[in-house]
């Protein structure tokens, strides 16, 4: 697979789940990866379709790695759609469904008409039609709290959210990643 570091690089995430760099975006070649992989230094949460091969084993390349141990970069984890949705384990916070992304919004759970802010604190994971049942009440006006506290999450805790889902559950591949990474306006 002459070439291939060019053709195949793999995105690699910190331990919170958002890339090691964006400029630039932090990338290794595929010997690299792999190399990672059998150190048991990194987990795979994405792959390529193409296979290496030896006369020992066979493996798809990884196209998204998360580092086993967080390197420390003195930051809390961004408020991105994707950690909000990693925070609420991709399920609706008022039915407790679970829906592939796109089928899933936030809620203002004190609603942006009334003042509510777009934080950790305020905002929850939603299927459409509970966003739509809701609306602009407020949660004692119509009955619908979020079904778990509502908090701020650590770098810990969407780790460990993340380990409950199997790779290429949470990405297609990194182009998605990265749109969903993309920072929440507040
Ligand atoms: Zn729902």
């Amino acid at each position: 697979m002459s070439g291939a570091a060019a053709v195949y690089p793999a995105l690699v995430l910190n331990a919170d789940f958002r890339p090691l760099s964006y400029y630039p975006l932090s990338l290794w070649s595929w010997q690299d990866a792999v190399k990672a992989v059998f150190m048991d230094r990194v987990n795979i949460v994405s792959e390529y379709d193409n296979t290496i091969r030896s006369p020992s084993f066979e493996m798809r390349l990884p196209s998204v790695i998360s580092l086993k141990k967080y390197i420390h970069l003195d930051r809390r984890p961004a408020f991105t759609r994707f950690n909000v949705f990693l925070r609420d384990h991709f399920a609706c916070q008022y039915c407790g469904d679970g829906f592939p992304t796109e089928h899933l919004t936030f809620d203002h759970i004190i609603p942006r008409s009334k003042g509510g802010r777009t934080t950790w604190m305020n905002v929850v994971t939603a299927c459409q039609s509970c966003n739509l049942l809701k609306s602009n009440r407020l949660p004692h006006e119509c009955g619908m709290i979020p079904l778990r506290k509502v908090v701020e999450p650590t770098t810990r805790d969407l780790q460990r959210n993340g380990r409950s889902f199997p790779p290429n559950y949470l990405h297609e591949s990194w182009g998605d990643f990265l749109y969903w990474d993309s920072e929440l306006e507040s």
